[in-house]
């Protein structure tokens, strides 16, 4: 396998308000994994396509939304391990966007199927295997959500502790779609014995079922969920979050985009104003990539 063994950096963010408040603010730059299997996407996927290939499959079939980090990541994963990739992709019509175009481009088959169909993935699946002669065929789940997923996951914990230039974190945040990245972090807290709280950022609106998502994959997670930053739902955006992306982009020349990762830095900065850190307090804020999405919102910048 093609593994993309990088430590990711761990880089300082100097803004007035961590001076104001006297907080630190650290960002792990999974973001710099990989520009098309970025940040959490290769995380999650680098055990699965272990587990595929242990298994000698040939073909990773997956599940997305049109604007999916994780279809793109599989795609690109896929062709770089000589592997097919088949995505299934929420919504009726053929829809066009970069990020498809991309799919497309690393091989990827893409099949559209309507909003009450994409709910039941496996009978998905298995009526499409019943139909398509794909003996070798791997089932992924939507956002990889995954138990083996979480291995590599906790991979973002263990090279922390190695790294002598990062300091004793209190507090590690991290944008939350299925959870499993968070569970993953939760579980690498526990194995590598930090003291660090952990809390995710729920980016889609009613949040709170994802604590249920999470201890489904780890029943021992102990972490909060902050859930009302999701600005009206997922991939929804209000003009305060657009131009906190501007302002922090502009400010750290650190790439965020508004769905996943804006909505988790708005909130740490949201807490530290509202005097929710203790001075002297360290914050880690995880990027988990994901800049494609930008593209949807090329004209709001
Ligand atoms: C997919 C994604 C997430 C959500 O990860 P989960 O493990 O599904 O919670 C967070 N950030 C970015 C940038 C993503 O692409």
């Amino acid at each position: 396998m093609i593994d993309l063994d990088f430590n990711s950096p761990v880089q300082a963010v100097d803004l007035p308000v961590l001076r104001q408040y006297d907080v630190r603010l650290y960002i792990k730059r999974d973001d710099l994994i990989h520009p098309m299997i970025s940040g959490n996407k290769w995380r999650k996927l680098k055990y699965t396509l272990q587990d595929a290939l242990g298994q000698n499959k040939r073909t990773l079939v997956t599940f997305g939304g049109a604007w999916s980090n994780h279809l793109l990541a599989t795609a690109c994963a896929g062709a770089l391990n000589g592997l097919q990739t088949v995505g299934f992709v929420r919504g009726e019509s053929h829809i066009q966007n970069p990020v498809l175009s991309l799919c497309r481009l690393f091989g990827m088959k893409l099949i559209f199927v309507d909003r009450t169909a994409y709910r039941d993935k496996p009978t998905l699946f298995a009526d499409w295997l019943t139909k398509n002669a794909y003996p070798d065929a791997y089932f992924i789940d939507e956002g990889g959500y995954s138990t083996v997923a979480l291995a590599g996951c906790m991979e973002i914990i263990g090279e922390m502790t190695t790294d002598p230039s990062i300091p004793a974190i209190d507090h590690i945040f991290c944008a939350c779609g299925t959870g499993a990245t968070l569970a993953g972090l939760a579980k690498g807290i526990d194995k590598y014995g930090l003291k660090s709280d952990l809390n995710g950022i729920p980016v889609l609106a009613e949040g709170q079922f994802l604590d249920r998502e999470i201890k489904n994959l780890y029943p021992e997670a102990r972490f909060a969920l902050h859930t009302n930053y999701h600005f009206g739902g997922y991939a929804k955006t209000k003009p305060e979050l657009i131009e906190f992306v501007k302002y922090f982009c502009a400010s750290t020349g650190i790439l965020i985009e508004p769905v996943y990762t804006g909505k988790m830095l708005y909130a740490i900065i949201d807490r530290v104003k509202s005097g929710k850190f203790h001075k002297g307090s360290s914050i880690l804020a995880i990027h988990t990539g994901g800049m494609t999405g930008i593209l949807g919102y090329t004209d709001q910048f």
